[in-house]
Formats: C-alpha cells, structure tokens, sequence
C-alpha cells in the first residue's frame, strides 16, 4: 500500500512538474494557490489532486466581463483585417508551441499524443479559418421596390462572447469560438471546464501575447477558472450577448431559460448518441476501421462518439467478430506512450457511470461480448483505465437512448433501410451520424431530408472527426448550435438592414400614401 501511494505520488509530481514547465515555456504563469479554498485539479493519468488554483467568484467574473465590455467598445472599431491579423498570429503562436499545449490537453484531459497534437492542429486551422473570413464577411444587397432607394444589410460586432467549454475538448471549443468572435469584432470571456484549467490558461497567454504585441488590450479574451458557480454568473450576465456552451444536455437544459429571458443569445453543442448504418454492401474491411477509431478512440469521451452501431442481420455477425478482434488488440494505458491508443477516462465517476450502464444493459437483455472491465496501470492506482466495450442488444432501451460519456458501442440488427433510419432518429440527441454503404441508393436516402435527423450525417467515415471549415454541431437535444466553419460567423455578428434614399422623393413601401 505504501509503496503504490509513494509511485503514484511520484507519478503526479512528474506530471505537475511537466504541466509547469510547458506553462512556462508557453508563457502562462502557474498562478500561487490560495491559503484557502481554491479549484483542485487532478491529472486523469494518476487520478490524483495536482495543483490547487485560485477559484474565480461570481465578482470575479462580473468584472472579468465589465473590462471584456470596456474593451469591446474599441475592438469593434478595429478594421477586420487589422483584427484577423491578431488572429494570424494566433495560429503562429499555437504553432511555436504546439507540443507544450498538447502535452497539457494530455495530462489534464488524458487524451493520447496524436490526439491531442489533432486537438491544437484544430485551434490552428480555424485560425486559418477567420484569417480568411476577417477579409471577407460581408452583407448582401437586395433590390429596393422604391425608386432611389439602396437596400442592403450590415454586419456589426455583437459583444461579449461568453464561452464556456467541457473538458473533453478543453482548447479546441474555445478556439473555435474565440477565433471567429474575435475577427468579428467581438471580445470574449471563458470558462474552461473545472478540470482541464491549465490548458485554458496557457491557450490564452498565447492570445494575449498576440493581442498585446499588437498594440490591443489584453482584456479583448479572459480566462475565469471556475466550476459551476462560475459558469451560472457568466450565464445571468446580461452584457454577455452570445454565451456559447458546450457540455452535456442538463447544462444546456439549465443554461438555455436564463440566457433566454434575459434577452440574449445562446449557442448550445451538447452532448450526442451518435450512431452508424452498416448496410450489406459496405466494405467492411473501411468500416471496421472507421468505427473502432469512433467508438474507442479518445476513449469514448468525444460528444461524437460513435455509441451505438446499427447493423443489417446478414452481416452481423461476421462485423462483430472483427470489431472484437480489433477491441482485443486497443493497447490501453499512459497516453504519453508510443503505442497507446485509449488513455484514461477523466476520472472514476465516469467509470463507475460506465459500469452502471453496462450493467443496466444486461439486465435489458444485452450480451457484453468485449470489455468493460477496469485496466490497472502501474503507479497509478487511483485513475480510470477502461477497455472500451461492445454490447449486442435485443432491441434500442433507455441506456442506450441516453449518451453515457464512456467507450460503450452498442449493437443493434436491422432488415430494412427505413427501419434503421427509424431507429437511428429514435433518440433524443441529433449530433453526429453515419452511412457505410457502396449502394448510392442507401448513401443518398440516409443524407436526405428522409434519412438521418443529425447536424452531421456522413456516408463511409466514422461519426468523429470532424473538419473545421464545415458548421459544426447537431439538432435536438443537441441544441441546436453551430460552430466554427461555413457561416456560423453570423451567430457571433449582429444584422443591421438599412435603407437608403438617394433620390428627392419619400415613397413609401407597400405604396403607402400618407398625405
Ligand atoms: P458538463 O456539462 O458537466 O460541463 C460543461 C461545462 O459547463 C463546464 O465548464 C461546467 O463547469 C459548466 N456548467 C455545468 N453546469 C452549469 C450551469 N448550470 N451553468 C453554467 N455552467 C455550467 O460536461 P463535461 O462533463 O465537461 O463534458 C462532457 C459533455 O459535453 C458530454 O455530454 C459531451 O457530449 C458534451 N460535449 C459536446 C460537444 C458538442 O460540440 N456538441 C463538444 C464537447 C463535449
């Protein structure tokens, strides 16, 4: 006993030191914990508690958000392109530093190296993204019914943008949103996920650095590290104009009504069921790939996770004994190691929830027939290592209708095309989903209006994933948000449609006459 307690002692000390160091090559500092109280957070690689930071009151944050307003007031004036600049610098900063970031996404979030490398190659491409959409936003002009009349619509900055992210993506959600908002003309107040704040701290010294060696004030993006009392005193804020919110559907379901009656907006990307179609024709060599990565990759723990696999029954069987051949060969353990593919769950809560699901799903009628069990790293005994699961269900029950953050595949059998579209929708949530198939028939049906109710409905590729220049984000008790690429700049802009007379006359619309 004492000699584990002293490994997995040692394991977190080698973990705060290497989180301290990259925040110090970053250029964020470590801040000094309080004499008291504070925010714990605890490394998922050990389990254990790591460092204790100072916890932002609700105070904090309403001065946090009075200076992003007061920057607001010159930010908004600062030309776009000036503003994609800063941006642009973002990218090159996230670039410069892109080890270090990834190495905290790793020991706070606990996802693999190449991941969480993906993770920050995701900040840098939307960078790319805004750069692009910093010299191109633009309004449309429509034709006006009365002579020398211009008819046209404007896009203004809306404001404070406030974010507020999950921990499964701890800088990534944050980029996406900071990146657009910010050449937008917008200023941004965040509050990362309670257990992955150092990320948050260090991706936003980066931003800060960019803003300020271009002559802007740092308070154009704040970090407020917090738990929920933070994030409800963001949320009641009423000079916050768009709170963006990504995290599980009882969040969103707690965030939505107060945002909405004080009158502004809300963005919401909550949590997902998302699901694949296995028809007869597809090449299941592809698929098997496509749905091991889906489904166990980042250990179950992406909102896109693919959590439920709808097979037709004539292939059934020969899918599911080469997914359980892939499952027996996942190599789980450090996700610093070369070599590993499914790092730990973000703590035993998770795992216990895990548990609980499967259990429930047997005593539906379902059969686990891989994985499930608890993995013992070494040194870390108080850390949630997982074999990611499949389970063959009888049919679609609550468990499975409800999105369990943890790597469980469950397995249902279809006959026909409109019935495992039927059973596809049948879920509250409507994030991500996908086809594997070679007939266009079955591939075309799924994309459309007829076929899967999700905000992402791919044909041949896994539910995750997903590219920045697309919109990202889903439907139902999703929320409905959209984020990142095509034009979900808008949700971050205010529309101003103005008429302009050139002409002597006052003709009114509709032909009005008035005297
Ligand atoms: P969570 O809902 O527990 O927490 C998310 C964030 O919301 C945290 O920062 C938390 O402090 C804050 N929060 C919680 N309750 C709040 C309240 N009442 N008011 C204000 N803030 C509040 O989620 P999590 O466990 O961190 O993340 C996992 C969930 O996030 C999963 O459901 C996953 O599907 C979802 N998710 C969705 C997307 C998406 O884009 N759709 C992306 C990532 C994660």
């Amino acid at each position: 006993m004492t000699t584990t307690t002293s490994q997995s002692s040692a394991l977190t000390a080698e973990l705060r030191d290497a989180a301290t160091a990259a925040l110090g090559r970053i250029g964020a500092e470590l801040p000094e914990a309080p004499a008291e109280g504070g925010l714990t957070v605890s490394s998922p690689l050990s389990g254990e508690p790591m460092v204790t930071l100072p916890e932002a009151t609700a105070a904090d944050v309403e001065a946090a958000v009075a200076r992003a307003h007061e920057a607001f007031l010159t930010w908004r004036s600062v030309p776009a392109p000036v503003r994609g600049r800063v941006v642009k610098r973002l990218g090159e900063l996230l670039t410069e530093h892109k080890a270090d970031l990834a190495g905290l996404v790793t020991i706070e979030a606990g996802k693999i190296t190449s991941e969480a490398l993906g993770e920050v190659q995701e900040m840098i491409d939307v960078c790319d993204l805004a750069v692009g959409l910093s010299r191109s936003l633009g309004g449309r002009t429509m034709p006006s019914e009365r002579p020398g009349h211009r008819l046209m619509e404007q896009w203004h900055p809306l404001g404070v943008v406030g974010v507020i992210s999950a921990f499964n993506f701890p800088v990534a959600v944050w980029s996406w949103n900071t990146a657009v908002a910010l050449v937008c003309g917008d200023t941004v107040v965040w509050k990362p996920s309670e257990a992955t704040p150092l990320s948050a701290l260090a991706s936003n010294a980066l931003l800060r650095r960019a803003l300020t060696e271009a002559g802007f004030p740092a308070e154009v993006s704040t970090v407020v590290v917090g738990g929920r009392a933070a994030g409800e005193a963001l949320v009641a804020d009423r000079r916050v104009a768009l709170l963006s919110a990504t995290g599980s559907e009882r969040m969103g379901q707690q965030v939505a009504p107060v945002v909405a009656a004080r009158g502004g907006r809300y963005l919401l990307e909550l949590g997902g069921n998302n699901a694949a179609v296995v028809a007869p024709s597809a090449d299941l060599d592809l698929a098997v790939r496509g749905i091991v990565f889906a489904a166990a990759g980042t250990a179950g723990q992406r909102c896109t996770t693919m959590r439920r696999l709808i097979v037709h029954s004539s292939i059934v069987d020969d899918v599911v004994a080469r997914l359980v051949r892939a499952y027996e060969g996942l190599p789980v353990g450090d996700p610093r190691a070369e070599g590993t593919l499914v790092g730990p769950l973000i703590d035993t809560g998770s795992a216990e929830k895990m548990r609980a699901s499967l259990e429930e799903a047997v005593a539906d009628g379902g059969t686990v027939v891989v994985g499930g069990d608890r993995v013992e790293v070494d040194g870390a005994p108080g850390a949630a290592y997982v074999h990611p699961a499949i389970v063959r269900m009888p049919r679609q029950t609550d468990v499975v209708r409800r999105e369990t953050f943890a790597p469980i595949l469950y397995v249902m059998t279809y006959e026909t095309l409109d019935e495992a579209i039927a059973m596809h929708n049948d879920v509250p949530q409507g994030l991500s989903s996908s086809i594997f198939t070679l007939d266009a028939r079955e591939a075309e049906t799924f994309l459309s209006e007829a076929g899967s109710d999700c905000g992402i409905v791919n044909v041949n590729i896994g539910t995750s994933g997903a590219e920045i220049g697309g919109a990202f984000g889903g439907e139902k008790s999703t929320g409905g948000g959209r984020e990142s690429g095509s034009d979900a700049w808008k949700q971050y802009m205010r529309r101003a449609t103005n008429t302009v007379n050139y002409s002597t006359e006052l003709p009114l619309a509709q032909g009005v006459n008035f005297g």
